[in-house]
Parts: C-alpha cells; sequence; structure tokens
C-alpha cells in the first residue's frame, strides 16, 4: 500500500489534501504543529472513513530534526514514502519596512526552509525506492508578488525555484517534482480578512468565487497520480483565473 505524507494536514487545504489521497489508497502520515487533538480526531475519520491507516505526527517543519523525524515516522511504520505534500505553512500582512528580523525568519523558516528539510529527508528514501512524487504549495502570490506580503511572496517564490532544481535533479532517479500555486482559498488562513475585502477577491476573480481547499487537494492528487507520470518541475496555478 502506497504511503502519503502531508504536512499541515490538521486543518484547511493539507486535511483536504489528506482526504484526497486517503480517497486514492494511500496510508497517509498527518504532520501538525499543535493542534493535536484536530489533528488525531482527523486520522481516526480517516480511518475509518477510507478504510486506510493515518497516523497524526506532531512536527514543527522548520526545524531539521522534527522534519526528519516527521519522515522517519512514515519509514518506519509503512516501509516507504511515494508522496510528499509540502502544504504547512504561514501567513501575515505587514508594511515591508515594519517587518522584524524574527517574523522574516519565521516565515522563511516555516514556508521554505520547511519544504527543504521535509524534501530533504523524503528525496533520501524517495531515491532509493527510485520514485516518489513531491507536492509542494506555493501561493499566486510567489508567482507574481503581493503588497504588504513581501516575505509571505519571497518565501513562496522560493518554493518553486527549489521545485523546478529539485525536478531536474531527482527526476532521473525516478522522483517527480511538481508545485501548486493556489489563489485565493477559504481556510483559516482568510480569516483575519474582512467581508469586503473578501467581496473584491471573489470580483477580481474571473470564475466568479474563491476557491475550495477540495479545489487544490484535487490537483495535488492529480499531480501525485500515476496520470501525471509525465509532469515534472511544474508550476499549476489553481486561482479561478486570479493569475494568468
Ligand atoms: P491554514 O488553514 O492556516 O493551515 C495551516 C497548516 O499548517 C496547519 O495544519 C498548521 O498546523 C500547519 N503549520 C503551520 N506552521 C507549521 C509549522 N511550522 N510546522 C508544521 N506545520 C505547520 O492554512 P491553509 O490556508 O490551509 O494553507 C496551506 C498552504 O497553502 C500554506 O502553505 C499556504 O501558504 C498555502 N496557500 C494558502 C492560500 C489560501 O488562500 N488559503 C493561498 C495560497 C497558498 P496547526 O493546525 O497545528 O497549527
Amino acid at each position: 500500500m502506497k504511503t502519503a505524507v502531508v504536512t499541515g494536514a490538521s486543518r484547511g487545504i493539507g486535511a483536504a489534501c489528506a482526504v484526497a489521497l486517503a480517497k486514492s489508497g494511500y496510508n497517509v502520515i498527518l504532520g501538525y504543529k499543535v493542534n493535536k487533538e484536530r489533528a488525531e480526531q482527523f486520522a481516526e475519520v480517516l480511518i475509518s472513513g477510507y478504510g486506510i491507516a493515518a497516523i497524526a505526527v506532531q512536527a514543527d517543519v522548520s526545524v531539521s530534526s522534527e522534519a526528519d523525524m516527521l519522515i522517519d515516522t512514515a519509514y518506519r511504520n509503512f516501509g516507504r514514502v511515494d508522496v510528499l505534500v509540502n502544504n504547512a505553512g504561514i501567513a501575515q500582512f505587514k508594511l515591508f519596512t515594519e517587518i522584524t528580523d524574527q517574523e522574516w525568519s519565521n516565515m522563511i523558516g516555516t514556508n521554505l526552509t520547511g519544504v527543504f528539510n521535509c524534501s530533504r529527508a523524503a528525496a533520501k528514501i524517495m531515491i532509493n525506492q527510485k520514485s516518489g512524487s513531491v507536492v509542494n504549495i506555493s501561493s499566486m502570490w510567489g508567482q507574481v508578488g503581493a503588497s504588504c506580503e513581501v516575505h509571505y511572496s519571497a518565501s513562496k517564490a522560493g518554493v518553486i525555484g527549489l521545485t523546478q532544481a529539485l525536478a531536474k535533479e531527482l527526476a532521473p532517479s525516478g522522483v517527480r517534482v511538481n508545485c501548486v500555486c493556489p489563489g485565493v482559498i477559504k481556510t483559516d488562513m482568510l480569516s483575519e480578512i474582512d467581508e469586503d475585502t473578501i467581496g473584491s477577491l471573489i470580483e477580481e476573480t474571473p470564475v466568479g468565487r474563491i476557491g475550495t481547499p477540495k479545489d487544490v487537494a484535487d490537483s495535488v492528487a492529480f499531480l501525485c497520480s500515476d496520470r501525471a507520470e509525465f509532469i515534472t518541475g511544474q508550476v499549476l496555478g489553481v486561482n479561478g483565473g486570479f493569475v494568468i
């Protein structure tokens, strides 16, 4: 049975990715940072709903030893790691000149170094297996930049660069690496945005709505599947036409 590791799987887009992969028959490791109860209850839901194995694992992806432990938990329990979805992330709205050293480090540490840490640990296993698929969750703001989100945009642009370079390096070993760039997606990450702003974002989105976590998860599940065997190093916008 195939095994998937999803970081930031306690809620939002990560949880939807875990559901999509469980539906496809993967055993899933659900990474989270603080929401232990929610992640453990979610694991139970996946086990009873889809008849797969699911384990919630607390691991801060910005700390390499914790990322190593997360991937190692998958390998020890299931003997392989077929899919890694690097989804864990944070966002912050702040004027560029007011971003502190700590906020910059936290953003890059979580959103970019976290992808490096988990991918490095998983790549060692995938190279030995001669197969694997990594999907990194970037953002449309990593493609075009967002005002008052310079540190976020920089971290997500870094994820796109990492994806493209790593795809070239790992393709000869049978490992694919792709990237999904969501647009505006209804999750806790939007909780600080007021209704008026959400309304304007909907108006700016050509398809006339904001996205759901499932919109992103379906594209992730496709990129992980055999139907995407010839696809690597690609950046897929899932944004309702917001960025074209
Ligand atoms: P969310 O609802 O805020 O969930 C964030 C997830 O990441 C949670 O599971 C959280 O765990 C986990 N997490 C945060 N920091 C972590 C760390 N240091 N180590 C491990 N896990 C950590 O976010 P979301 O909206 O689903 O976003 C998921 C990804 O999509 C992010 O990378 C985000 O940048 C990207 N994205 C989102 C949108 C959007 O509009 N929502 C758009 C573009 C891109 P806990 O529950 O334990 O805190």
